[in-house]
């Protein structure tokens, strides 16, 4: 009895035991999953990169040298 799943990117069914890029129904999205996911790793825990808190607007204005 085959497995369908559905491709999280395009919906389309696919069947498990069938497709090499299960649970994508291509290699093409599973290429698109990947790119979203890298874009979103900002939030990758361990990794926290806070944009400086710390600074309100000192924009430069010390002058010195
Ligand atoms: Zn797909």
């Amino acid at each position: 009895m085959p497995r369908i799943v559905r491709c999280p990117i395009c919906r389309t069914e696919v069947s498990w035991e069938e497709s090499p890029h299960r649970p994508f129904c291509s290699e093409r999205c599973r290429l698109i999953d990947l790119g979203a996911w890298s874009e979103g790793r900002y939030r990758v825990p361990g990794e926290k990169v806070e944009p400086e808190p710390e600074r309100e607007d000192s924009d430069d204005e010390e002058g010195s040298l």
